[in-house]
C-alpha cells in the first residue's frame, strides 16, 4: 500500500510539474507576443545627403509621421556617397535616397538592392566661370563632378558631344559637392555639374553662370532613387509598403514648393533663401516612378562610358509593386 502511495505521490507531483512547465511556456510565449507587438513599430533607417534631390525623404519624416502606423522612420545624414553606400551595403541602414548608378554598380557586385522610387527628375545643371560661352570653351580645362558613377558624369558625357568635344578633351575630377562652388570661385576648375543645391550656390553668388539645365541635355533625366534592401523589404513587407506610399505623397507635396516645403528644406540642407529658390525651380518631384524606358536609357549610357560592363536588369533591381499601389 504504502509503495503504491509513494507512487501516487511521484505522478501527482510529475504532473504538478508537468502543468508547472506548460505554465512557464505560456508565460515565455506570452513574452514573445509582447516583443512581436514591439517589434511592429520598427524603426526604418534611411541614408541621405543634406542635398535638394533628397527632398522628399525630408518632408516625408516632417509632416507625414502621424500617419505612420508600424513603423517610425530615423533618417540618418552622411557626408559623402562613399560612406553612405558602406552603410548600406553593410546593413547598417535599410535604404537610402542615392545616386541611381551607384545603387546600380552595388546591384552588380552582389548587395541585393531595389530601386522603389526616384528622389526627382531633371534638377542638374552644368555650371561654368564666366569666361565659358560654349561647350568647345572648355577644351583642356578641368571639370569636376561628384562620382564617375553619376547621372552628373553622364550629361557631362552629353554635353561634351553635343558640343562636338570628347570626354578625354576636358579634365575631369572628381571632387567632393560642397568643395565645388570654392574650386569654381578660386579658379581650380572651369565648370562643375552636381546634385543641388551646390550648383545653386555659385549661381546665386553671381560667381558662375549656367550652361545647360539638365532637360536641355537629357529630357526627364533620371538621377537620385529610393533605394530599399531586398532583406528588408522581404522582412517587412507592410512597412515597406506604407513607407513608400508616404514617401510618394510627400513628393507630391515637396512638388508644391510653398512655403511649409521650403521651412523643411531649409532646416535639412541649411541652404540661403536665394539658393533653395533656384534649386527648387530647376527640379521636379512628379512622378517619381521609375519607368523601363528611362532606366534603359541611363544602362546604354552607363555601358557606353565604360562605367558598368554588366548593369542589372530593369526586372530584378527596380522594384515598382509599392508606387503601383499608390493611388
Ligand atoms: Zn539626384
Amino acid at each position: 500500500m504504502r509503495k503504491k502511495a509513494v507512487i501516487f505521490t511521484l505522478l501527482v507531483l510529475m504532473i504538478l510539474n508537468l502543468a508547472g512547465c506548460s505554465n512557464e511556456n505560456r508565460a515565455t510565449r506570452t513574452g514573445e507576443n509582447v516583443s512581436n507587438d514591439n517589434t511592429q513599430v520598427k524603426t526604418i533607417k534611411i541614408a541621405y545627403l543634406p542635398i535638394t534631390h533628397a527632398l522628399p525623404l525630408y518632408v516625408e519624416n516632417e509632416l507625414a509621421e502621424e500617419n505612420f502606423k508600424n513603423f517610425k522612420l530615423e533618417l540618418v545624414k552622411f557626408g559623402s556617397w562613399t560612406e553612405l553606400v558602406d552603410a548600406l551595403n553593410s546593413g547598417k541602414v535599410d535604404g537610402a535616397s542615392m545616386l541611381i548608378e551607384l545603387a546600380m554598380k552595388a546591384k552588380e557586385q552582389g548587395i541585393d538592392l531595389k530601386a522603389v522610387a526616384l528622389g526627382h527628375r531633371d534638377g542638374n545643371v552644368v555650371v561654368v566661370s564666366k569666361d565659358i560661352n560654349k561647350v568647345e570653351d572648355l577644351k583642356g580645362k578641368n571639370f569636376a563632378i561628384p562620382s564617375k558613377l553619376s547621372t552628373h558624369n553622364i550629361l557631362l558625357h552629353i554635353m561634351l558631344e553635343k558640343g562636338g568635344l570628347t570626354y578625354s578633351d576636358v579634365n575631369v575630377i572628381e571632387l567632393p559637392p560642397p568643395e565645388m562652388s570654392a574650386a569654381l570661385a578660386e579658379g581650380r576648375i572651369s565648370g562643375y555639374c552636381v546634385a543641388e543645391p551646390f550648383g545653386a550656390k555659385s549661381v546665386a553668388v553671381d560667381k558662375g553662370k549656367t550652361l545647360f539645365e539638365s532637360q536641355d541635355l537629357w529630357e526627364g533625366s533620371v538621377c537620385c532613387g529610393l533605394v530599399l534592401r531586398n532583406d528588408f523589404i522581404e522582412n517587412n513587407e507592410a512597412i515597406a509598403e506604407e513607407f513608400i506610399k508616404e514617401y510618394i505623397n510627400a513628393g507630391h507635396k515637396a512638388e508644391l514648393k510653398d512655403n511649409v516645403v521650403r521651412d523643411i528644406a531649409t532646416k535639412y540642407l541649411k541652404a540661403e533663401s536665394e539658393v533653395l529658390d533656384l534649386s527648387l525651380k530647376w527640379i521636379s518631384y512628379e512622378n517619381l516612378k521609375l519607368e523601363e524606358k528611362d532606366y534603359n536609357e541611363l544602362s546604354k549610357y552607363m555601358v557606353e562610358m565604360g562605367l558598368s560592363k554588366n548593369p542589372p536588369e530593369y526586372s530584378e533591381f527596380v522594384d515598382n509593386t509599392f508606387i503601383g499601389k499608390v493611388k
